[in-house]
């Protein structure tokens, strides 16, 4: 199990698991980080010339901006509007245009392999394989003449680092402001607040704009300043501690739901800036994975595991008043597919479909703006894929066990 779990993790986050244990720690890294970036570097120059055909036939010369956040690590049930039995969103729960959807599942729980889910038309099944053949969302929308933005609060050592790194380059613009690193690095995500505002104040009419945030990542004690300190005993401050300490089990739990206090502050602040511009505006926000905290006596925690707890995931879209008058049957839609049952493969489709962008290939099946939506199977990887609507959720770690032995075809 330990050498399937470092499996799932990136070349940096190894670092982190297992890094220290030199020699072997070194070796390996360093070996994975190689191969893996000339892989990327390949893929990168066979889908130079892919093309959605994207174009956005209404209101092509009206004002829009768009906000993809992908948050880090956060797990759906630990969020007061989800309704966790702790208020850890106060300012989200007041919004009148948010709506919280219920049942969204990532398909695999690390960030390398879900986030590209989740940008990509890259289906969940093929999630373990390094880079895809298409471009990301992030081009369709520049082919239909937005005006695209990557801000990270995520490291990124090069174009060629991560099947990330690589949809990341496809922006006009890409900045990186995290130079610390994941597990003792105080860069909140609030550094991302000042490059959005100066973002949605761009002279382009239409805009895309993706926040790649740090989130919930360990170590949670590091994600948000001392005023968002409010459960203790907590993490905060601290250094070198270990998510396998099972001794912390208290104040790892504390510091995780102050790092989603700090969320709920960053995402209204980024609702705040688009609600300024009285334009048609909206924000989809969705986590990449969740998150395993020693809950009841199940002994884990962190993700790369096979928990519920990592793979749902909360997931929110918020609109504008303008947008609404706009696009109000997408939002009637939008509000009957709240319980559905939803993967980060209908992100790709339900991102473009409420810009109103349209593309030859264009699959309103999977998209929760769309009356076309249709329920589809959702497949995550807990030891082999496994039909997530079919499973049993098993002991106190809540593993996703597969009930039948079915074999998904393609
Ligand atoms: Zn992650």
């Amino acid at each position: 199990m330990w050498r399937s779990w470092v499996a799932k993790l990136g070349a940096r986050e190894r670092m982190t698991a297992i890094g220290n244990s030199a020699p072997l720690g070194f070796g390996l890294r360093t070996w994975e980080f190689w191969r893996e970036r000339q892989y990327l570097a390949r893929l990168s120059g066979v889908n130079e010339g892919f093309s959605f055909g994207a174009e956005q036939r209404s209101r092509r010369d009206s004002a829009q901006v768009i906000v993809l956040v992908i948050g880090e690590s956060s797990r759906f049930d630990r969020w007061g509007l989800n309704g966790y039995a702790r208020d850890t969103t106060p300012l989200l729960s007041k919004e009148k245009n948010l709506l919280s959807l219920s049942d969204l599942i990532t398909s695999v729980s690390a960030t390398r392999l879900s986030v590209p889910v989740i940008l990509s038309r890259k289906p969940s099944r093929q999630s373990l394989n390094a880079g895809f053949s298409e471009k990301s969302l992030v081009s369709a929308f520049r082919e239909a003449g937005y005006k695209t933005f990557w801000l990270s609060n995520q490291m990124s050592f090069g174009e060629f680092d991560t099947p990330i790194s690589v949809f990341a380059r496809e922006a006009d613009v890409t900045r990186f402001f995290n130079l610390g690193g994941y597990a003792d690095s105080p860069s909140h995500d609030d550094v991302l607040l000042a490059p959005l505002q100066a973002a949605i104040d761009d002279s382009a009419k239409k805009k895309l704009i993706v926040l790649h945030s740090l989130g919930s990542h360990w170590n949670y004690g590091q994600r948000y300043p001392k005023e968002f300190d409010r459960w203790q005993p907590s993490l905060f401050g601290s250094v070198n501690a270990a998510f396998t300490d099972l001794a912390l089990k208290e104040a790892l739990n504390n510091s995780y739901d102050n790092s989603v206090l700090y969320t709920d502050w960053f995402l209204s602040k980024v609702i705040d800036s688009l609600k300024r511009t009285n334009e048609v505006a909206s924000m989809m926000y969705v986590a990449d994975h969740g998150q395993s905290l020693y809950d009841g006596d199940c002994r884990i925690a962190f993700h790369g595991h096979n928990t519920q707890y990592e793979f749902h995931v909360p997931a929110l879209v918020w609109f504008s008043n303008s947008y609404e008058r706009v696009f109000p049957k997408k939002i009637r839609v939008l509000h009957q597919h709240r319980d559905s049952r939803l993967s980060t493969e209908n992100v790709f489709h339900s991102l473009l479909d409420m810009a109103d962008i349209r593309y030859p290939s264009e699959q309103l099946g999977w998209s929760f703006f769309s009356p076309h939506w249709t329920p589809h199977q959702r497949f995550v990887d807990s030891y082999g894929w496994t039909n997530y609507d079919d499973a049993t959720m098993e002991g106190a770690c809540r593993e996703v066990i597969r009930r039948q032995e079915t074999v998904p075809s393609d």
